[in-house]
């Protein structure tokens, strides 16, 4: 595994020249586009490293995973789901077209931005800075990483640019989806999107998931075995925005990415995989992580289909 994964970054890295770092959260721009990592985390407790495995990024949207997991904890999926879809949609990330004109004009789906805001406001607390910190501490037990925090200067810079969410979600306390202040729902929101990871954290995100919601190294359950299945579906058909149909097709292994350059994959009794590289197609996907995947995915057979 160790051989193959080295391989896999030097045969990959030339690709990062193909792609974009984030700049409309203008401190992403500040990223190393020549970077590449990779973390691998097996269900029996083996864990690999290559690359830029070192590096820490932000989170973004990967934590639409994690605050997908408290929500549901905190109100039932039935709930949940009356608030946020569960389709797919060839639209971007912060597509604003999509939420009027179908289906109760709910978010379309959890992994989307309007989705997430949605679902950031059905997590429980009696103000902003307790429900940040009830993700925060679900965030450090899932990843086993006490040290996890919010990098402030990509906090400060997407709060102070994100007119975008913030049309997002007046729409949807317009609509009704969104209770409560949106100023503090987005301020949770924009927090959880500044965590700072490294591939290592978000690879053992996707073993909980590949464990069906047990954390393998000291076997706790966290979620249930039927919420860790949704939340894999749901990664399948939305995980990796616009570009999901293709990145089934090529990888076949449930996965988020996130702007930040992320990519956490859960493969299913197998293996949690963390990859960084903020280079970013135009989808807005690590371009160097997809390929690293779709190497690692033919190599060891991983594709779920
Ligand atoms: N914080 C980012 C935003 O709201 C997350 C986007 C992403 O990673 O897809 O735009």
């Amino acid at each position: 595994m160790q051989r193959i994964l080295d391989n896999i970054i030097k045969d990959t890295r030339k690709w990062t020249i193909e792609g974009q770092v984030a700049s409309y959260i203008p401190e992403l721009a500040k990223g190393d586009r020549d970077a590449v990592g990779i973390c691998v985390t097996t269900l029996d407790g083996e864990e690999f490293f290559a690359g830029d495995y070192k590096t820490k990024f932000t989170i973004q949207s990967i934590s639409k995973v994690i605050t997908l997991m408290v929500a549901i904890c905190d109100n039932g999926k039935d709930y949940v789901f009356s608030k946020v879809g569960m389709e797919p949609t060839e639209q971007p990330f912060n597509s604003i077209t999509n939420l009027e004109g179908h289906d109760r004009n709910i978010p379309l789906n959890p992994m989307i931005n309007s989705g997430a805001i949605a679902i950031v406001s059905l997590i429980n607390g009696n103000s902003p800075e307790e429900k940040f910190e009830r993700i925060l501490r679900f965030m450090k037990k899932i990843t086993g990483n006490d040290t996890i925090s919010v990098n402030e200067e990509v906090y400060k810079s997407e709060k102070a640019t994100g007119d975008r969410n913030r049309a997002l979600a007046y729409f949807m306390k317009s609509t009704g989806v969104i209770e409560g202040d949106v100023e503090e729902v987005l301020d949770v929101y924009f927090r959880v999107c500044s965590i700072e990871v490294t591939c290592r954290d978000i690879a053992r995100i996707g073993a909980v998931l590949a464990n069906a919601g047990v954390m393998p190294w000291n076997d706790e359950r966290v979620i249930s075995r039927e919420v860790s299945r949704i939340i894999k579906t749901i990664m399948v058909t939305c995980g990796m925005y616009d570009g999901s149909g293709k990145y089934a097709v090529h990888v076949g292994i449930p996965s988020k990415s996130g702007v930040g350059g992320g990519i956490l994959g859960a493969v299913t009794r197998r293996m949690g995989i963390g990859v960084f590289g903020p280079s970013l197609d135009d989808h807005g996907n690590s371009i160097a992580g997809l390929k690293v995947l779709e190497a690692l995915s033919k190599e060891f057979d991983l594709s779920i289909f």
